[in-house]
């Protein structure tokens, strides 16, 4: 920082600079977030200052969270789900198994078998949670975070997870299971039906990881043949981000809980705030985002969603086809608009597809493939001439 300030112009002309460098969007094949809807802008600016962190100072933003979590929770079949907005999927996944973990630890159970064991307890006790192999890397920074073994359960040829590998997992120092709606690689969707019978049945919590897939699923057409939300009775929470499809500005994530005690279990004491508890991650939080999120999904209901995501589905069966002309085919047939393709040599692929004509895909692990997204931002002549220059890229 200089002794005195720059100008404004000065100012204007740096960040410029800077936002020259960025990427667009038009080039990228890759981001699960896109432009954010123009009405979600402006509520964004017309909120700059608000922050949820202190929410007795802005009670006209608090009550529009409500609203959100009133509507997302009817959304997802259950109206009175409890919870907050948070900065994104990350955050509402490491909140959801913090809760798990909290109430495990307080349970009579836990208490017990810790008073009758002491000695050997900690070697032989560690709470684990049973999540996909397909899991996001969220889950990784919540095992460390929460110091929770991170079980991970193999995938079926449909890259859904095993329900069978998830059983063998389970034992009693269990805390829950988590089930994805979406998933990051391959936007497929868990048997969470069989997952929430196993939870109830071992009385467990389960965790959906709707971060992607929860303002999709509910406006497909065929989104009857995916019950993954609060409808089943072993789903205990749910993340889901209006900061990726639900075309909101960052960050905008949302994490509902089916029981207040849940969130409860999240309680801290803020002795010097005007409301005297938090049950947040963050301390200071984005009331623009929040003004952002109601503007964007009141101003498009359902139909308007309805409509993105057909168009994205558009999209992505027009891709398949032109890619299909080219011999080039999914790895598995997309479920919503994420595409991971079988390409040989995928990583020099992507490189020269980056360097030559500034194409941004990225890569599936297991299986290799090269992953699209196909959001929003995406057009029918951006395909064309994505297409035509994977072509080029192969021929050399
Ligand atoms: N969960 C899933 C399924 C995701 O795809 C992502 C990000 O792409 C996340 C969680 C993490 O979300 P965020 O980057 O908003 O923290």
């Amino acid at each position: 920082m200089n002794e005195t300030g720059l100008s404004e112009e000065e100012i204007r002309s740096i960040l410029s600079d800077s936002k020259g460098k960025d990427l667009k969007y038009e080039r990228v094949l890759s981001s699960m977030c896109t432009y954010p809807h123009k009405i979600a802008v402006q509520a964004h600016m017309q909120f700059i200052e608000s922050n949820m962190g202190d929410f007795g100072l802005f009670r006209g933003t608090y009550n529009l969270e409500k609203e959100i979590l009133g509507s997302l929770g009817d959304l997802l079949h259950k109206a009175d789900a409890v919870g907050y907005m948070t900065t994104g999927g990350t955050e509402s996944n490491i909140q959801a198994i913090r809760s798990m973990r909290n109430l495990f630890l307080q349970s009579p159970e836990y208490q017990k078998s810790v008073n009758s064991n002491k000695k050997t307890h900690n070697k032989c006790s560690r709470p684990n949670l049973v999540v996909p192999d397909s899991a996001h890397f969220s889950f990784d920074k919540v095992s460390d975070i929460l110091d929770v073994e991170l079980r991970k359960a193999s995938l079926d040829d449909e890259l859904k997870v095993s329900v069978e590998s998830v059983k063998s997992l389970i034992d009693e120092n269990t805390i829950g299971l988590v089930a994805i709606a979406g998933s990051t690689e391959f936007g497929q969707v868990d048997p969470i039906k069989e997952l929430s019978d196993i939870a109830v049945e071992k009385n467990i919590f389960l965790h959906v990881d709707a971060a992607f897939g929860g303002f999709v699923l509910p406006f497909m057409k065929t989104s009857c043949e995916f019950d993954f939300d609060f409808k089943l009775p072993g789903v205990t929470s749910i993340a889901i981000d209006p900061h990726k499809m639900g075309l909101s500005t960052i960050p905008a994530g949302v994490l509902l809980f089916r029981d207040s005690h849940q969130l409860e279990s999240l309680k801290a004491d803020t002795p010097y705030l005007t409301v005297s508890t938090q049950y947040t991650l963050t301390g200071t939080r984005s009331g623009a985002a929040v003004a952002a999120t109601y503007a964007v999904m009141n101003y498009l209901g359902k139909e308007g969603y309805r409509k993105t995501v057909s168009r994205c589905m558009e999209l992505t069966d027009y891709l398949l086809d032109k890619l299909a002309e080219l011999d080039i085919h999914p790895l598995i047939k997309p479920v919503m608009n994420v595409v991971a393709l079988e390409v040989p040599e995928c990583d020099l692929v992507r490189s020269k597809l980056a360097k030559e004509f500034n194409w941004q895909v990225s890569i599936t692990q297991n299986p290799h493939g090269l992953r699209l997204v196909i959001m929003p931002h995406v057009s029918f002549e951006m395909i064309d001439s994505f297409v035509a220059d994977l072509k080029k890229v192969l021929n050399t």
